[in-house]
């Protein structure tokens, strides 16, 4: 999961605030402090914090709260609040439309994941049914065109630079225009990172700019420089006209929270972040659902996403129903397991379900995490309908639980795992019921109320 120490140490200290009996302001404050010990953790901005801190006291004055107010609601909310404030950047300055021709430049210093971002970026587009394509301009890095090329053939994505051109410009608007005239929708340049002085870059970058007249400007940047990210932001900023930004390598650094907090502080919007080196360890930064699903109660509107992405149209009414029914039977665990595992790297899309995450994939075991889904799967095809279509978890007798484990050619004692594993999410997502499902895109109350 992104910044799941952060995200634990958070939801630890509301955790412990919880459990105390009454909620003062000692137990106010030792949760406000280990807030501000895990953000510091993370290279957040000692300001930001402090500012944080001070917001949150304001809003939940304790003296103030009439009895019977959910004192420990009011304070999640306050921490969820502030943390969005923190990390929101913003709107884009532009956003490119399916089927309308857009160029899209891509700027960032060498190293920072730019080349590899660029055909994630393209790939994400590409699956939701764009016609993208990928110009390289970095003439100064000798193999950079050969790295977006065999990016861009694995991917399936047209392509164009030069091994004898060494003009940037030339190239650059040489791509632009052979794709415009094979109307691509979504013309994607890469530029260099390096130069030998920086002004030289800023100028290279500002003469590709002008010659492919680029619709909207991201700049990569890698999270691992934590808060430092404030001036390299402001710095590209001010050379080139930046309308977004995008993070990269979010899933191996503690500084990551502090790299995206600096970001939003100069006013550079964030529209994705990269989560790992393959092509679809890409995610859209949305500001909301990032801090939900960083404090532990899941992302749905994520989630929806990928359901949209994976899920043929004419199911996804049915699941969405059963799901706000709050019925969760075997066969949807299966089929949820089914998606899951169609949906790509599953620690990702763990990490937006609540409940999925911790216990059936730990950090860093995406392997035995497949298996042991696949292997819950097996089990569950040695099932009668009845006992798929239950939510009664009685029904599943010893006898049914022998036969199940002799059909599948497994332990008893795993079928007996697996119906843990399903009686706790059935009790997680029982607290759907009456909910109302978000439509794509939308950020709902729901992931808030189900830690309620
Ligand atoms: P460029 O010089 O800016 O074009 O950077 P590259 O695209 O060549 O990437 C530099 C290194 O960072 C490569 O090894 C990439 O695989 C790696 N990288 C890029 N994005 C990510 C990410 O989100 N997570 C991780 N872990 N590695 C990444």
């Amino acid at each position: 999961m992104v910044l799941a120490q952060l995200g634990g140490s958070i939801s630890r200290a509301l955790q412990q605030m919880s459990n105390a009996t009454i909620i003062d302001e000692k137990v106010l404050n030792e949760c406000l402090n280990e807030i501000t010990r895990a953000l510091l953790q993370a290279d957040v901005q000692f300001k930001l914090v402090r500012d944080m801190t001070t917001n949150i006291k304001k809003i939940v004055n304790l003296d103030d709260l009439a009895a019977g107010h959910n004192k420990r609601r009011i304070i999640q909310q306050a921490v969820f609040n502030e943390l969005c404030k923190i990390l929101d950047p913003g709107k884009p300055s532009f956003t490119p439309k399916k089927g309308k021709p857009s160029v899209v430049m891509f700027v960032g210093l060498q190293g920072s994941g730019k080349t590899t971002t660029c055909t994630k970026y393209a790939y994400y587009h590409q699956k939701k049914g764009w016609k993208p394509a990928l110009v390289c301009a970095d003439t100064f890095r000798a193999g950079a065109f050969d790295q977006l090329k065999q990016n861009a053939t694995k991917a399936k994505i047209p392509f164009y630079g030069s091994y004898t051109e060494s003009d940037p410009v030339r190239i650059a608007a040489e791509g632009v225009e052979t794709f415009k005239k094979e109307n691509c929708d979504l013309i994607i340049v890469d530029t260099s990172g390096r130069h030998k002085q920086e002004a030289a870059l800023f100028e290279e970058m500002r003469q590709v700019s002008e010659a492919t007249e680029p619709d909207l400007v991201i700049f990569v940047m890698d999270s691992s420089i934590g808060q430092a990210a404030f001036d390299q932001a402001q710095a590209f900023k001010q050379s080139v006209a930046v309308g977004a930004v995008i993070v990269t390598k979010m899933d191996g650094h503690a500084k990551g929270g502090g790299a995206l907090s600096a970001v939003a502080a100069t006013k550079s919007p964030v529209i994705f972040i990269g989560t790992g080196e393959h092509m679809d360890e890409f995610e859209v930064f949305d500001v909301k659902p990032f801090v939900s699903r960083l404090l532990g109660m899941g992302d749905w509107s994520g989630f929806m996403d990928k359901i949209h992405e994976v899920v043929p149209m004419d199911q996804q009414p049915e699941l969405l129903q059963k799901l706000s029914e709050g019925h969760f039977t075997l066969r949807i665990m299966y089929e949820q397991f089914q998606n899951i595992l169609k949906m790509g790297p599953i620690g990702q899309v763990f990490s937006m379900l609540p409940g999925f995450s911790a216990e059936l994939m730990p950090k860093g075991r995406e392997k035995e995490s497949r298996a042991k889904i696949k292997r819950y799967m097996t089990m569950m095809d040695s099932m009668t309908n009845e006992e798929l279509d239950s939510s009664n978890p009685k029904l599943m007798t010893e006898s049914r639980i022998m036969r199940i484990a002799r059909g599948s050619g497994r332990q008893v004692h795993e079928v007996m795992e697996m119906m843990e594993e399903y009686k706790r999410l059935a009790k997680i997502w029982s607290k759907m019921k009456g909910l109302k499902i978000p439509k794509k895109g939308e950020m709902s109350a729901l992931s808030r109320n189900m830690n309620a």
